[in-house]
């Protein structure tokens, strides 16, 4: 686990398999996803780690309800209640009315890809198999701050998931898998965007990425890989550029 401060009020906790932010500030503590189920103990670890608690969360954020994002909630909020929040159709997919996840056929159709023998064994031992849902996750308003530590602004970008939802927080976007600057799937680092079998609709993904190059950021947080700085325009037109 590693955790890098980017703002006075942010930072990114970035583990080999995948990434959450933590928004600190005088009133508390909001997390932004929560990784796998296995991750519960580095969640709490992260946030000891920069001289917060459990008990200083205030709410939780969530960019899409991925067993890699939502994992530890289960576990986290049976210690703390605290509010769910993300866009009314993530929520939907959160409270698993329905499931828009790759299924082990997706990657058995691509068992070729380098490095899914041993990406397969991670996520197993992380408890990716885990059936993991958030009863009480709740829909906000988009494009508004929300009344949480780091007033984070939700904003849509779907195609990863249906309700895919971002956060900007001044400067720095948190981008969750509409954009990623790594994966332990990929042979490269900087911005690029996840193999399409991850994506519930790639060609709406590839044309929300529109929405988040004309974001006013200069630092990304990613779901997976090291965080960004620069101007979202180039990380998009990297991206699209890179793809394959
Ligand atoms: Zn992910």
């Amino acid at each position: 686990m590693h955790i890098e401060q980017t703002t006075d009020r942010s930072y990114l906790v970035t583990t080999e398999g995948v990434n959450w932010t933590i928004l600190a500030d005088d009133t508390g503590v909001t997390l932004v996803d929560a990784g796998y189920p296995g991750d519960y103990a580095e969640v709490v670890d992260s946030l000891q780690q920069i001289g917060h608690s459990l008990d200083s969360v205030r709410a939780v954020l969530v960019t899409h309800a991925h067993v890699d994002h939502i994992g530890s909630l289960p576990q986290l909020l049976s210690k703390v209640s605290v509010p769910v929040y993300t866009s009314t159709e993530e929520a939907r997919h959160a409270r698993r009315e329905y499931l828009q996840q790759a299924t082990p056929l997706d990657v058995a159709k691509n068992a070729l890809l380098p490095g899914i023998l041993r990406w397969s064994m991670h996520i197993m031992a992380k408890g990716a198999m885990k059936k993991v849902a958030v009863p009480t996750a709740t829909g906000v308003p988009l494009d508004v701050p929300l009344d949480v530590p780091g007033n984070p602004v939700p904003f849509l970008v779907p195609g990863h998931t249906d309700g895919h939802t971002c956060y900007l927080v001044g400067d720095v976007v948190i981008t969750g898998d509409a954009l990623c600057t790594g994966h332990m799937l990929s042979r490269t680092t900087g911005p690029q965007i996840l193999p399409a079998f991850f994506d519930h609709d790639r060609v709406e993904h590839l044309s929300t990425l529109s929405t988040l190059a004309s974001v006013a950021a200069t630092v990304m947080h990613p779901g997976h890989g090291p965080v960004h700085r620069g101007s979202m325009a180039e990380a998009v037109e990297k991206a699209l550029a890179g793809r394959h």
